[in-house]
């Protein structure tokens, strides 16, 4: 399947901030946004005002970059939550929390969404004691998502594991030594650290 395969600190620039695609790099002085605040190329210190449409499109962009999904599969996560009850915009946060490679680099056992999609494809995964390959599975409340027994001794994972300080959300529970953690229930708005304006997004998408 597609993804983007180009100079991942760039988006951040363009977005204006830290949208952690890179691992432990985003957590040291070394991250670009630090060191250079302005939007990438020739004209990106320029200063201009943005329209109303550019302000949502950014917003959206960057709900999109932040958990690595492509424009088609970001619109259907939309049309699906417009589907459901609720606020529009939480159930689309809620349904890009619920995505298996967020829920993986969440626990702690990859340092980025980028290396937990890879992780997940690699087969390293299992949902309630099955292999699941699938970064875009929605986990559901009572899962149970571990690394696979003939995977627990891969180098990387345990480094990780071992490594982790990201604080785990309050809707799932990790035991990094058993490299397993379970889906306590459906994040809400307020556990959810995403740097966005989701009723931007709504408006976006309702233009
Ligand atoms: Fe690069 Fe990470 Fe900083 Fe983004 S947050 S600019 S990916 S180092």
């Amino acid at each position: 399947m597609a993804r983007y395969t180009g100079p991942v600190c760039r988006l951040c620039r363009r977005e204006g901030v830290k949208l952690y695609l890179k691992g432990e790099k985003c957590y040291s002085d070394k991250c670009p946004v630090v060191k250079r605040a302005t939007p990438p190329g020739q004209h990106g210190a320029s200063r201009r005002k943005p329209t109303e449409y550019a302000i949502q499109l950014r917003e959206k962009q960057k709900a999109r970059r932040y958990y690595g999904v492509l424009e088609r599969q970001f619109e259907r996560y939309f049309e699906m939550a417009s589907r459901k009850k609720g606020v529009t915009g939480e159930v689309l946060l809620q349904t890009l929390e619920r995505r298996l490679d967020n829920v993986v680099y969440r626990m702690g056992f990859a340092a980025s969404r980028a290396e937990a999609r890879q992780i997940v494809k690699h087969s390293h995964i299992e949902v309630n004691g099955r292999k699941v390959n699938i970064p875009s599975y929605l986990v559901r409340e009572g899962d149970v998502v571990a690394v696979r027994e003939s995977s627990r001794e891969h180098k990387r994972i345990k480094e990780l594991a071992a490594a982790a300080t990201r604080t785990v959300p309050a809707w799932l529970s990790v035991d990094p030594e058993a490299l397993r953690g379970t889906v306590l229930r459906l994040p809400n708005r307020d556990e959810i650290d995403t740097p966005v304006q989701e009723q931007l997004i709504v408006e976006f998408y309702s233009r």
